[in-house]
């Protein structure tokens, strides 16, 4: 008889471990296929993570070493990088997150199965070569990076966010090929130690999807850093050399093509689902057109007793959106109401300064004809932000015309990652610009530009 259990969890990313946990929570008797080596994910192990532990780390640095002089801090001598310092802190940071993930398993007497998971059949999983039952079956194997035709990655010369992230020596010049999240976030930190780096984006903007605001006003704050970016120009094809890589690339319209030389290549154009080895197709489970499980409303698959979380399916990717997932399905199974308001998942970039994200855009509510007012307010007008020193950026309000209800947020500036969560939870609560501007928020906080753009919907910010 194989060892049954009530759920088994294929993938301990952030979407399934933490269904595990919520599962186990439930009273079900609950395991977690993991084929890594440790827990926690793309997120924990490659991604969000390790990137903010260089994104921290480089920040510290550049502040340093180009900031302490306007706060009346004097250092002697220059500053120096120690990389191979900074990689260890950042395995340290990583070692100490998985570990808390493998605690969690055992408090919560989630058991971890660990090696390759796949489903030769419903309601079974099978694991270096044993099998097990499972009344119902999680997939939350996530995604991988997406290839380029004609530009292979080795990790070395040619890398992924994965590769990006272990680089042991600052590269001389960097081109990142994407101008998305993590272009942005790993161009920023090698080029706050020292890098030289050229984005090429395919589109004639950077991040795609956001307030198109926002991405101006980030765009001219990273070109003033210092980043270089070759907008609506695609990369057609690269030849890894002695002295580094050697890039083709051309318009994206079409036109006549050029080469540029960098010492390593970023690739980061997208994730796509990882569904390999899983063996979805002998079990039945449909994909999409685009790769990802196909799932209602409330992430069951086609076959009954099989569901699926995070970025194996459609939405954001993201790790609280996987998270959210997680818990929601855990509860499903356990036959309660578990649910993820789509509208309210904030989306950051860690950046400085930062850029964050909930609910419509401008473009969105103009595409959907919504009527809405806008309200706006720059960190140059608070208090706080000028203490900082930190004055690029603003807040901006999107609230229904008639109902002045928030039906979005843009934020770009200090801890705009921070400042997002109160209008995040304003949504989830249904909330009004009015009710964000009644409430009193503390002084001097970059938290009082919110109140102010909320202000700002009725046309009565105070401090501008
Ligand atoms: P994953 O985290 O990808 O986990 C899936 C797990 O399944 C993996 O551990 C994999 O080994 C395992 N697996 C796959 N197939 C099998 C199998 N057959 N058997 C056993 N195990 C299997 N998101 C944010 O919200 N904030 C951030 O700041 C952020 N930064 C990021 C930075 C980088 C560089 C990258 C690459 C991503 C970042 N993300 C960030 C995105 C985030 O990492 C993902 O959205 C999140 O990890 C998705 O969670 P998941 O559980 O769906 O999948
Ligand atoms: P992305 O979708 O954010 O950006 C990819 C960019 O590449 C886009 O601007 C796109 O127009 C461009 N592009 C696509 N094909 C191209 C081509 N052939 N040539 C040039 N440009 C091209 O993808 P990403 O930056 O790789 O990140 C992947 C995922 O990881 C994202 O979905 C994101 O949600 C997640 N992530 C999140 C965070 C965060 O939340 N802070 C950080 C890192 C990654």
């Amino acid at each position: 008889m194989p060892e049954s259990f009530d759920v088994i969890v294929i993938g301990a990313g952030p979407g399934g471990y933490v269904a595990a946990i919520r599962a186990a929570q439930l009273g079900l008797k609950t395991a977690c296929v993991e084929k890594r080596a440790t827990l926690g994910g793309t997120c924990l192990n490659v991604g969000c993570i390790p990137s903010k532990a260089l994104l921290q780390s480089s920040e510290n640095f550049e502040e340093t070493a180009h900031k302490f002089a306007e706060h009346g801090i004097v250092i002697e001598g220059s500053v120096k990088l120690d990389l191979a310092r900074m990689q260890a802190r950042k395995a340290e940071v990583v070692g100490a997150n998985v570990k808390g993930v493998e605690f969690l398993f055992r408090k919560n007497k989630v058991t971890w199965l660990k090696g390759e998971g796949s489903i030769p059949r419903a309601g079974v999983v099978a694991v270096n070569g044993a099998e097990y039952a499972a009344k119902h079956i999680v997939i939350a194997t996530g995604s991988e990076s997406t290839p380029l035709n004609g530009v292979p990655v080795d990790e070395q010369r040619i890398v992924t966010s994965t590769g990006g992230l272990e680089l042991s020596e600052v590269p001389k010049h960097m081109v990142v090929i994407g101008g998305g999240v993590i272009g942005l976030e790993l161009g920023s930190v090698w080029r706050r130690l020292g890098a030289e780096v050229t984005v090429v984006e395919f589109l004639d903007g950077i991040l795609p999807g956001m307030d198109g605001e926002i991405r101006k006003q980030f765009e001219r704050i990273l070109v003033k850093q210092g980043i270089k970016f070759r907008l609506k120009t695609k990369v057609t094809g690269a030849t890894v050399g002695n002295d580094g890589v050697t890039l083709t690339v051309e318009p994206a319209a079409g036109g006549a093509a050029e080469t540029l030389q960098a010492d390593i290549v970023l690739l980061a154009i997208g994730r796509r689902p990882f569904v390999a080895g899983l063996g979805l197709e002998g079990a039945g489970v449909a994909l999409d057109e685009r790769g990802r499980v196909k799932v209602d409303a409330h992430y069951a698959t086609n076959v009954p007793g099989i569901w699926a979380i995070g970025d194996a399916i459609a939405g954001p990717m993201l790790a609280h959106k996987a998270e959210e997932e997680g818990v929601a399905v855990a509860e499903r199974i356990a036959g309660q109401a578990g649910h993820v308001n789509y509208e309210a998942i904030p989306g950051v970039v860690y950046t400085w300064p930062e850029v964050a994200s909930v609910g419509r855009t401008e473009e969105q509510l103009k595409e959907a004809g919504i009527a809405y007012k806008a309200g706006k307010f720059p960190f140059t007008a608070n208090g706080r932000a000028r203490a900082m020193g930190d004055v690029d950026g603003f807040v901006k309000i999107l609230a229904d015309t008639k109902t002045d209800r928030i039906l979005g947020a843009h934020i770009i500036g200090p801890d705009a990652g921070t400042l997002i969560a109160e209008l995040a939870l304003a949504i989830e609560f249904g909330a009004s610009a009015e009710d964000v501007a009644r409430t009193s928020h503390a002084h001097p906080s970059l938290n009082e530009a919110v109140k102010e753009a909320a202000l700002a919907v009725a046309g009565r910010a105070l401090h501008i």
